[in-house]
This record gives structure tokens, sequence and C-alpha cells, in this order.
């Protein structure tokens, strides 16, 4: 770090998906690197939670990677760059000439920017493969595969500003934005209610987001603490009590016919399905009373401007596309989108998890979704680019994992951790140890590090430049103060230097992330808009279509972005999960993230901070199953399933339901991925995490 760099810089935190703007400040030494509060950030107007406050303190890290590593007899020896690069470089060409470009993988990241995303699945693509994808697959493939199918983007389909200013009624489902986005919570939701607004949760749990609702005396907040994994029948439940309303009150508008016949389709579907729907036995399967579903009900159908938040209790289920596509049948029938304060509303977990996707880096879509399938849309990316690309959609990454060894000979991850962020996670580490080449670009060494050949040393967020896209569609310039390890590189300086030796001069020499993010805008219409300049300090929400545009905070004003331009509705039916308690695993098992840790804790559970908070996995058992089991609070248990087990502490709490084991992915040494079940949406390809079959073992 030079001396001159002694100013504060303004970026991004890197944790979730607000996109809070923080500083950060560097000190006289290299890696003395401090946080400092933005006042008047975008998003955050200087607010900040316990993740963004302590999220320099794994920049200059003890185990930070700091030289490139080769393994040679099993072990890991110290590398130079040039032997680094030269290994990659003749193993990736091998590894096509003897099996084909598909035998190759790419994992992108969303905690890595929009720039190296970018150059990723660029870089994969001119290698002749597909086979690109990001975490995002695990968090919300399915929700972005039905409001993509359904309505025509998928993202939010709102601006977290428009639905504090605008929206009555908070109908918040298998999201938990108290815990994992704590300042949209505070910041804008809470407020909302403050100001008078209801919120009606739909958790299986109660957790910081019930709590922090808990206002006063009033019904403003009202907690259907569903069985895991019965979303669709509550829904169902929710839609047909609006369908019966209507029948004998038209005049009450709780639905809206209007919106309905000018831009909806299927209306008809739906009202079949739920011909002969049973209300009664539908609320006992989601172990809710009838008439709180009836009341919830009642509330969003009578709101004003109504705005849905899904999150990945919805998405995490093989039955994730319907659970969506049902909080979709929702907004429609009742006209809730298209303008402020409505909406069917991700909330994404990662800082750049939109804007992953928005780039390409998934195995069926160009920069901006433009189908890899679609000749149209690829020939005018080819354009640019100046080299064909596949035409067929690659695997995703839980594909890749599962053919690893088989079709699978070679991976490329930069910034994820597959050992600790895949379902079965035992079954995920053998398949890696059988790749013929693994390459793992990372800060630390991460589980998945044991697994590699060769192990990069990447820069952190806080030393490098570029943008990224919150989980409203906001892009937003990240700025860096500077290498703290000399020898390490910034992940767009790793992909350019093997692109350039791989294919030569002209398609990946770029000098700095600004030159990066001008070609991506040339193949991303909803980018194309926006200039490093344009962006300043607030960003802009995509779609932007032209320099000048401002962003569309909400979508859909006057049409659908479907083929139609209407909003499509579908009636769904109840599919239970995978894997249901039986004699042997008589507990359901369901995962959740906590605030104070991030995903696989390569990050956080470094943080001495946020570690002090809560250094350890646990399992969260019902008093009535504690009794059952002989459990005491405090007291470490052995949690298995079909797939593995993990000792963990036992939290004694009426937060969980009886029956359901609740704990979290964020600790190596007690990972519950090696509890979760592979099992996936069929459509959108993503695991089922929030359901499996499990026992426990008093130690
Ligand atoms: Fe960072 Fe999210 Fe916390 Fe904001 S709410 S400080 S973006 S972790």
């Amino acid at each position: 770090m030079s001396s001159d760099q002694q100013e504060p810089v303004k970026t991004i935190c890197p944790y979730c998906g607000v996109g809070c703007g923080i500083q950060v400040q560097p000190g006289e030494e290299p890696g003395d690197v401090q946080f400092m509060p933005w006042g008047d950030a975008p998003v955050n107007e200087g607010r900040i939670c316990i993740k963004g406050g302590a999220a320099t303190e794994v920049v200059d890290h003890e185990d930070r990677l700091t030289e490139p590593q080769i393994k040679e007899d099993g072990e890991f020896r110290e590398a130079s760059w040039e032997e680094a690069y030269e290994y990659i470089v003749d193993e990736l060409e091998r590894i096509r000439a003897e099996y084909g470009p598909d035998a190759m993988g790419f994992f992108g990241s969303s905690k890595v920017m929009n720039e190296e995303n970018y150059l990723l699945q660029k870089l994969a693509r001119r290698y002749g493969t597909n086979n690109v994808d990001n975490c995002t697959r695990m968090c919300h493939a399915s929700t972005v595969w039905a409001l993509r199918t359904s309505l025509g983007a998928g993202a939010m389909t709102n601006s977290m500003r428009d639905l504090r200013e605008e929206a009555d009624v908070f109908w918040i489902q298998g999201a938990n934005p108290g815990e994992q986005h704590p300042i949209a919570n505070s910041q804008y939701f809470r407020q909302a209610v403050l100001e008078g607004a209801t919120v009606i949760q739909v958790d299986p749990h109660a957790n910081k987001t019930t709590r922090s609702f808990q206002i006063d005396d009033t019904d403003r907040h009202q907690h259907l603490q569903l069985n895991p994994g019965t979303d669709i029948p509550l829904l169902n439940i929710v839609l047909k009590t609006i369908l019966e309303h209507h029948e004998e009150n038209p005049d009450d508008g709780w639905i809206d016919e209007e919106f309905i016949e000018e831009r909806t389709e299927g209306f008809d579907h739906l009202k079949e399905t739920l011909e002969d729907f049973d209300k009664e036995a539908a609320a006992e399967e989601c172990g809710v009373p009838l008439e709180e579903i009836e009341l919830a009900a009642e509330k969003y159908a009578m709101a004003n401007n109504a705005a849905i938040f899904t999150g990945m209790g919805m998405s995490q289920h093989t039955c994730g596309v319907d659970n969506v596509q049902n909080e979709i049948n929702l907004a429609l029938i009742t006209g809730n989108l298209g303008r402020p304060g409505t909406g069917v509303n991700p909330l994404r977990g990662q800082n750049n998890v939109q804007g992953t996707c928005d780039v390409g880096a998934m195995p069926n879509v160009l920069p901006g979704y433009q189908l890899v399938d679609d000749d149209e849309a690829r020939e005018s990316v080819e354009e640019v680019w100046g080299f064909e690309i596949p035409d067929e959609p690659g695997l995703t990454n839980v594909e890749i994992s599962y053919e690893a060894g088989d079709s699978i000979k070679g991976l490329f991850v930069m910034g994820e951790n597959p050992v600790m962020s895949e379902p079965d996670a035992n079954a995920v580490a053998e398949r890696l140890a059988e790749l013929e080449f693994t390459v793992v670009q990372d800060i630390f060494h991460t589980e998945t590090a044991d697994y590699a050949d060769v192990i990069l040393p990447a820069t952190t967020w806080a030393e490098r430049g570029g943008t990224v896209t919150n989980t409203d569609r906001r892009v937003q310039r990240m700025r860096g103060v500077g290498k703290v390890h000399e020898n390490t590189k910034h992940d767009r300086e790793i992909l350019t230097e093997i692109g350039t030796r791989l294919f030569g001069p002209g398609g990946f020499d770029f000098e700095d992330p600004e030159e990066i993010f001008e070609e991506l805008r040339q193949v991303c219409p909803s980018y194309h808009g926006m200039t490093y300049d344009l962006l300043g300090e607030e960003g802009l929400h995509w779609p932007c279509y032209e320099p000048g545009d401002e962003g569309d905070p909400f979508l859909y004003e006057h049409e659908f972005d479907t083929e139609s331009g209407r909003g499509h509705i579908e009636g769904v039916e109840h599919t239970p999960p995978a894997e249901t308690p039986d004699d042997e695993y008589p507990l359901l098992l369901t995962t959740a993230r906590l605030e104070e840790h991030y995903n696989t804790g390569t990050m956080s559970t470094r943080s001495p901070t946020l570690n002090k908070q809560t250094p350890e996995n646990f399992v969260d058992v019902h008093p009535a199953d504690a009794e059952r089991y002989g459990i005491e609070d405090g007291e470490y248990v052995r949690l298995r399933s079909r797939r593995g087990e993990i000792t963990l502490e036992a939290h004694v709490t009426d937060d969980t339901k009886e029956g359901v084991v609740w704990t979290t992915p964020h600790f190596a040494a007690a990972s519950a991925n090696k509890l979760t079940n592979h099992v996936l949406d069929e459509r959108s390809k993503i695991p089922e995490y929030k359901a499996a079959a499990a026992e426990i073992d008093v130690e």
C-alpha cells in the first residue's frame, strides 16, 4: 500500500445482499485496515450490522494465503506465479485435448465482483464449455426460474426504498431478514411497521425477524409457524380464502378482476387446481390453525399495497419453483405487482448475488440472461467476443460436483467452497478427490482447497475495485485500498493472465475493472446505460438501457417481460419433501443462517468479533423432544442423517417446532451439509437443504 493512499475509500460491505456502503481507512502499515461508517451511503445511511462492522477483521488475518501453492506428493509447496500459470495452462489444454472442453467445470462466486464473474464465464465459454455456475444455484435458482418464467426477470420486482414508503402489508415467507438482512429489516421493513404497516411472517422457526416485529399489542404482526415444507398448502389456503370471499363479496375487491383480465394469463388453471382443495386438511398438514391463515389472507387481500418477500425457506426445496410460483399467483390475482410497495421480492444473501447471475456466470444464460440456446442472442454476444459460444446449456455446479471423476475431469473454483456449501458434503469431498486437476483461487485455505492441485492467493474485497449488484438490483462501485500482501493477485488479474496465455492477446488483456465493465455493458442490455462515472456513489438500478436512464426501482409498470407481456398464473399442488421422518430417522432437520456468520464461514469464523458471538454450531431442539431424548440444554449431542453425522451443542427452545431440529451451515467442525439431502428441484436444480430426516443420539 502506497503512502498516498491514506484517505478512506467508499466501498460496499462484503457480506449480505443489502449492499450497505462502508468506508475503509488504511493505516500507516500495510494490512492496517480499519472500518469507518459512511454516513450518507445510499442504502444504509451510515447504519451497519455486526458483520459489516467486523468485515475488515479478515483483511490482514494471519491465515491469509500469500503465495501460490502446488500440490506435490500429496503436500502443498510454495510456487512462483509463473510456475502456477504454466501448470494451469498445460493442464487446461491437456484436459481439453484428451476429453473435450465439457470435461472442465468453472465455479464463479457471489463473493466476487461483476467484472470477475464476467471474466470467468467468458473464459469458460472461450474454452468451449457452458459448464459455468455460481453459488446462487444453491440459494435462489428456483426463485429466479419462477420469476423469470412468470414475470420476466429473476430479481426483486421492487426496491427497498419504495417498499418502505408504500407497502401496507409485508408478507415475509421463508425469509429471515432480522437475521440475514439486518439493515434492510431495521431501517426499511421495521420502520414501515412502526409507521403502521402490517407484517405477516410465515416461517417454521421463531427468530430475530419474529422478535423484531413484536412491537406492540396490536395485531400488526402475525407469525404463521408452519411445518417445514408445507408452504404450498398454506398459500393454497390463502388463495382459496381470497377466491371464496370474492365469490360472495365481489365489491370488497379482494381480487383485482381488471388486473387479471388485462395483465395476466392462467387464472382458470388456478381456480381448477383449487376447486376440490380441502382447506381444513391442508391447515392440519401445515400445523397452523385454519382461522389464523384465513386472517392473514384477509390482511393481505385488503391492503392497498401488499409486498411479498421470499427467501431460502421457499427456494431450497424440491418444489422450490412451485413455492415461488404460488407467491406470484397471490400477487397477480390481487393486482399487487407493477407499482411501488408491491411485488414478489427475493431477499438475496451475498453482496454480489444478483450480479453474478446478471453477468452470465450460469450454464444456461449469457450476460443479461440471454439464453445460450437462443441463436440471435448468442450471435450478438459472439460479435463482441469474437469467438463461437457453445449453444447447449452446461451443467450446474451441483451437477458438476456429482460428475467429478466421471465426465468432469477438472475444476476451476473462484471464491467458492463446495465441500462446505453443497448438500451431502462427505460425498462431494469424495468426488472432488477423483478429479485429475483442480484450481482453487481464494483468500484462505478453504475446505475445498484440500482437494486442489494449485491454490492461487487472491486479494480480499477491501483491496480491489469493481462493481456489485445488491438484492434490489442496485449496481454499486466497490473501491479498494491496494494490496496488503505483495504476492497476492486480484481475481481479475489471475483470469486475465490465464485467458491471455490460453487464447492469446485480444480477448482477456484488460488493464483495469472499468475496461472489463465497458465490455460487459456492451453485451448486457440491462447494464448498457451504466458507466463507472454514471454509477457514482449512488449506483443505479437495472434495467438501465441507455446512458442517462435513471434505472427502474420497480418493474412491470405497464407490462410483464414475458413473451405474451402477461403475468403467468399457474395453480400448484403440494409436493412433500423428498425425505420425511420415519422410524429410523424420526426428526425433520432444517437449516438456516445466523446474523453473525456467513455461509461456509470462510471469512466470518475468522473474525474475532463474530466468533465471540457464536463460536460453534448448535442445534435447536424443542423442549418436548428434549424431554423424550433426555437432552439437557447445553449438552452435546450427535445429530445424524442417512449421509453423515455431526456433534454439536443442543439448545432447548420452543423457537423450533416439536419434531423439527434446526441447525446452521457455517462451521466446518460440525457442518450441517454433511447431513443435508442431495435431491434437486427438477427444473432449477436447487438442492433441498430445508428438509431431511434425522436422528439425535445423546453422547
Ligand atoms: Fe453488510 Fe448486510 Fe450487514 Fe449491511 S446488513 S452491514 S450489507 S451484512
